[in-house]
């Protein structure tokens, strides 16, 4: 039976190969524990248990949601929650997650709290802001935090960590992580315990791995779309030996017929209030596919046949020159993308998109 549509196809021998290549290039380095961030496809179990089958040490999210759907496939390694907590729900972290990243000193003391309710100890990793202007508290204010901590009878410190190339699109480099690493030294000294983790970052910072640039002290990354696509996130470029074709979508054609490419008329807005352009190619070839933007945002697609031109989209509608398509497009046909990182995430996003396994030479599980 052939797979329905729309569909994202997920493969997960590369999943599992490039977190292997990134596990053993992280420890080449020196950086002894990568931790696999799901969150890029909510999740998925298939996904997490790739990642595990390939050496991470540990599995990370953003939402609590994800985490409950970590729980619930029986995932029996540590989980650490990677956006900050919010306050209203301290009790559902320290039921979900081992360990959660932290800023605030107030939301601090509410885990605490609820962790000691709970009779659990709850981990805490300490974030600082090295430049990038997301989250975390400044270098000075860190071993307070530290000290804090150690008095709150809920919690545990783990580590402390940093997070770049997010919002201000700084680059880890020897210095910024280097600063960590003093930082996670003064937190030893003044609480007479060595700080076991410094978590210097996320795929960005493979760059540094891959050069033998990373700073001794550095002790694990949080690794996501590395390992999901194979790309690190400083230069965009492809990890040695990792797979980037690792997801792909597939839509099937309800339409094709030829068509000039300039509408006709006084023109306005599209259908998402956008004033559209138009680049005028003639009559051509194009296929109207059943996928759109509620499913996957048309820029964060790109057709696997070269000749293809992705036009644009509506709700519900993707629209395709194909023209010039190696293959002649036909109605019924498939027709396959690779998405971008944010494109694999709204497809895994999409309730409309059909997941589908595969784990390498023919096999499909759903
Ligand atoms: C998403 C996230 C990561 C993983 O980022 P990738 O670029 O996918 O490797 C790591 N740390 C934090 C705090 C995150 O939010």
């Amino acid at each position: 039976m052939p797979a329905p549509t729309p569909r994202v196809e997920i493969d997960l021998g590369k999943i599992e190969a490039n977190a292997r290549t990134i596990a053993g290039l992280c420890r080449k380095a020196g950086v002894n524990d990568v931790i696999g961030v799901t969150k890029g496809a909510l999740a998925h179990p298939g996904v997490a248990r790739a990642m595990l089958r390939g050496g991470v040490s540990g599995l990370a999210e953003s939402r609590l949601e994800n985490l409950a759907r970590l729980r619930e496939a029986g995932f029996h390694v540590p989980l650490t929650l990677l956006r900050l907590p919010s306050l209203s729900q301290v009790g559902e972290v320290v039921r979900l997650a081992d360990r959660s990243l932290n800023s605030e000193p107030e939301t601090l003391r509410a885990l605490s709290r609820a962790a000691a309710a709970a009779g659990r100890r709850h981990g805490v990793t300490l974030m600082v802001e090295l430049g990038d202007r997301r989250e975390g508290m400044s270098p000075e204010e860190v071993v307070a935090a530290a000290r804090l901590v150690a008095e709150l009878p809920g919690l545990e410190l783990v580590g402390v960590g940093t997070n770049l190339t997010c919002y201000g699109a700084v680059i880890p480099s020897p210095t910024n992580l280097g600063r960590l690493v003093e930082i996670a030294e003064e937190v030893g000294r003044a609480t007479g315990r060595p700080v076991p983790v410094v978590s210097g970052g996320n795929s960005s910072s493979l760059p540094l791995a891959v050069a033998g640039r990373i700073p001794r002290g550095i002790t694990e990354l949080r690794v996501g779309d590395a390992i999901l696509r194979g790309h690190e996130s400083a230069h965009g470029e492809l990890v040695p030996g990792a797979h980037d074709d690792t997801f792909t979508v597939v839509a099937e054609v309800i339409e094709v017929r030829q068509k000039p490419s300039l509408p006709e008329g006084e023109l306005g807005r599209d259908a998402f209030w956008n004033v559209p352009t138009f680049v005028d190619r003639g009559v051509r070839r194009r296929a109207i596919l059943a996928l759109g933007r509620q499913d996957v945002a048309p820029e964060n697609l790109a057709p696997l046949d070269r000749g293809m031109i992705v036009l644009g989209a509506s709700s519900d509608h993707l629209l395709v020159d194909v023209d010039e398509a190696a293959d002649p497009v036909r109605l019924g046909d498939e027709v396959r993308f690779r998405p971008n990182y944010a494109g694999i995430l709204q497809a895994m996003t999409s309730p409309y998109v059909h997941k589908v396994e595969r784990s390498g030479a023919g096999g499909e599980r759903r």
